[in-house]
């Protein structure tokens, strides 16, 4: 069984912030920054392309809120919400989880994107394919 199972069970402790029927909210043990939380299914999926779409479209208003919380609380500025999906992603925890990363002036958190080079006709392309593969 995963660690987020275990903790779903009761089997290890968490700081619970929110639970409802289907889902659970914890604080993120590493507290990247204050208030990091993470929000879970209550059941097990891998990772966002095979959790159920119905559980999918329930979560968003649940992360809100809790940002809303969380805002609240600590005065946190912004926020990252962030899904890793997939081990070459950074994903380390194969169940399903959303992280709500509070943001402060100067904190220690560093997310930055990188760019790359592609043709206008390369990106029309691309576009092209994955709108018909929807
Ligand atoms: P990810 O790398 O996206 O899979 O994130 C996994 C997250 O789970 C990391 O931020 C860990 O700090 C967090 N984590 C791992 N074990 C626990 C635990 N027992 N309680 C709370 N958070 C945990
Ligand atoms: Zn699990």
């Amino acid at each position: 069984m995963c660690i987020f199972c275990k903790i779903v069970n009761g089997e290890i402790p968490s700081y619970k912030v929110y639970e409802d029927e289907n889902f659970l909210a914890f604080l993120d043990i590493s507290q990247t920054t204050k208030g990091h939380t993470l929000v879970v299914p209550k059941r097990h999926y891998d990772n966002l392309l095979s959790l159920e779409s119905d559980l999918a479209s329930q979560i968003f208003p649940i992360v809100q809120k809790i940002a809303l919380s969380i805002k609240e609380i600590t005065k946190a500025e912004g926020f990252n919400i962030l899904n890793n999906c997939g081990e070459v992603a950074g994903q380390s925890v194969m169940h399903f989880h959303i992280h709500i990363i509070p943001r402060y002036a100067n904190d220690s958190f560093n997310i930055q994107f990188s760019s790359n080079s592609f043709t206008n006709e390369e990106l029309n392309d691309l576009a092209e394919k994955i709108k018909n593969t929807l």
